[in-house]
């Protein structure tokens, strides 16, 4: 498209759907409705701090083509593109394990869709632009802390090759929002923001439970019949959707739940807060909150301060939550199938698409090829080992992977020493790990692969570079002071998270002794 093409949005999903007759935006329970309209708040000194140059080109949408100026004020919300036509949706969702009503989009404010270089449909959604009917208690900002963790995530979970929302742009409002991080009684005024995240569809798990809880079949059939149009085509075997497609459809979100919760594993990505409302029904990474990269491999960790109590959505119990997640999900789309053996199959389906799939990865990680009897003792016998001495998970398969496996191995090799957090193990953990690397060592010679290809073949599933806690957390401190190398610095290394980056070995290193307690680095608050 020529660079003086006009940026036009569609609202394909506001000319399809049922929205709110009440045009003002107040909060309330908003009944048989998809969305609300609602316009946001103007940001006169917003500012660009970053974008996403990979993503501004799919769309055709970059500063470059706006101009830095009025690129900051659109993606603060403060200009409107033409076309555009600004909605919150309506959802509710399952928190923490119990109904919860109504929630909807409370910050978030779609501006319209856009079709990118491979003709795919993109909604443009500004998060912290301002109150919407949804908005329940709060005020519908977001602080840059927040932000800038989503934008960067986003763009390195994409880069990492998992299915996520996208994020285009890291806007600073100019203004100040007032957040008591700690929810200690002690608020203070930081810097606010808003990030344009992008995605096909941000429809959640929740968009379908908030008809079936209110009793809605006629809106439920609407919103599935349009999602499976739009998003699910290939399932459509007529015009219209039968009971068959829907089960069909069922069965795809479960297979995509599964294949994301095999891919948060592999990478050690811990999303935080697994509520139905952060389930995306395209399978995508959605609502960066506070979620956590794994360092030392824990899977009791959960980086969300609320959760540390049931650490319902820790690590190793991510794959479980999805599928009690998915249960929920089944319960609401009930009424348009009318029979629970179609969905108690896609569940069954889910169980083993995980198990297969996890084995997979594991194998793919160990630089394994041909499956084995005895694979899964060997996994469980590795996060064993990871057990008795605390080990970075992302430096470990790393170091695996540069390993050169010929004689029997009698010592820990000195590359896998660095990716542990205390000095040499003692036995029996020391022990333990040899008698595994032995017992892989003779795996890997089975296959008879040439080290290099082993090595090769490694690297391009264990990324080097994750957003670790702590990195991001900097280049939050510095951002707040108007420093934007870090952010810029990150941003960059993480589009290529499996190539080793010339100069970027601080950004491979274990988490410094300085991070294990603090804020940010180990744990997170929900306030954002
Ligand atoms: P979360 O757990 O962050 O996904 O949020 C749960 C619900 O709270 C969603 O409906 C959000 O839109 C809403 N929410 C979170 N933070 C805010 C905020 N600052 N203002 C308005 N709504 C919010
Ligand atoms: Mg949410």
């Amino acid at each position: 498209m020529h660079s003086s093409t006009p940026i036009q949005l569609d609202n394909d999903f506001i000319r399809q759907l049922p929205g709110d007759p009440e045009l003002r935006n107040f909060r309330r329970q908003v009944g048989l409705a998809c969305w609300s309209q609602v316009e946001p708040l103007q940001f006169p000194n917003a500012k660009l701090l970053a974008w996403s140059r990979p993503l501004a080109q799919q769309l055709r949408v970059s500063p470059d083509l706006l101009g830095a100026a009025r690129f900051a004020r659109v993606f603060s919300g403060s200009e409107l593109l033409p076309g555009s036509r600004p909605y919150a949706l309506c959802y509710g969702g399952h928190q923490f394990g119990n109904w919860a009503g109504q929630l909807g989009d409370g910050r978030a404010i779609n501006l319209g869709e856009v079709r990118d270089v491979n003709g795919q449909h993109q909604i443009l959604q500004l998060k912290g632009a301002g109150p919407t009917p949804y908005s329940r208690t709060a005020d519908g900002l977001a602080v840059l802390r927040s932000s800038l963790r989503e934008y960067l995530c986003s763009e390195a979970m994409h880069h990492l090759g998992i299915p996520t929302t996208r994020a285009l742009s890291l806007v600073a409002t100019g203004d100040t929002v007032v957040r008591d991080m700690f929810y200690d009684g002690n608020p203070r005024a930081e810097p606010g923001a808003v990030v344009c995240r992008v995605a096909p569809s941000f429809l959640r798990f929740g968009s379908y439970e908030i008809f079936s809880s209110r009793n809605e079949p006629a809106l439920l059939k609407q919103l599935a019949d349009y999602t499976i149009a739009r998003d699910f085509p290939q399932l459509l075997t007529a015009n219209t959707p039968d009971v068959a497609s829907y089960a069909a459809w069922f069965d795809a979100i479960c297979q995509r739940t599964a294949g994301l919760m095999v891919e948060w594993m592999r990478v050690g990505f811990v999303h935080g807060v697994m509520n139905t409302d952060n389930m995306s029904i395209l399978g995508l990474t959605i609502d960066y909150g506070p979620y956590g990269w794994i360092e030392p491999y824990d899977p009791h960790w959960t980086p969300n301060t609320t959760d540390a109590q049931g650490r319902r959505y820790r690590f190793g119990q991510q794959p479980q939550v999805a599928l009690w997640n998915l249960v929920q999900l089944a319960n609401a789309l009930f009424p348009l199938i009318g029979d629970v053996k179609p969905l108690e199959a896609a569940l069954d389906r889910y169980r083993d698409a995980y198990e297969q799939g996890w084995l997979t990865m594991m194998r793919n990680k160990l630089g394994l090829v041909l499956p084995h009897g005895d694979d899964q003792q060997l996994m469980e016998a590795l996060l064993h080992c990871f057990t008795l001495v605390e080990t970075d998970m992302t430096l470990f398969f790393r170091a695996l992977a540069d390993l050169v496996l010929a004689d029997e191995i009698t010592v820990i090799p000195a590359g896998l020493q660095a990716c542990w957090y205390d000095a040499a193990p003692a036995l029996p953990a020391g022990q333990a790990l040899l008698d595994w690397l032995n017992r892989y060592r003779t795996r890997v010679l089975q296959e008879d692969r040439p080290q290099s290809q082993r090595q090769t073949a490694m690297q391009q599933v264990n990324p080097l570079y994750v957003l670790r806690n702590w990195l991001a957390q900097q280049a939050i401190d510095e951002a707040e002071q108007g420093e934007l190398g870090k952010l810029h610095e990150l941003e960059e290394v993480l589009q290529q998270p499996y190539h080793q980056q010339a100069g970027k070995d601080h950004l491979a290193q274990k988490r410094p002794e300085w991070a294990r307690q603090r804020a940010g680095c180990s744990m997170l608050s929900c306030s954002s």
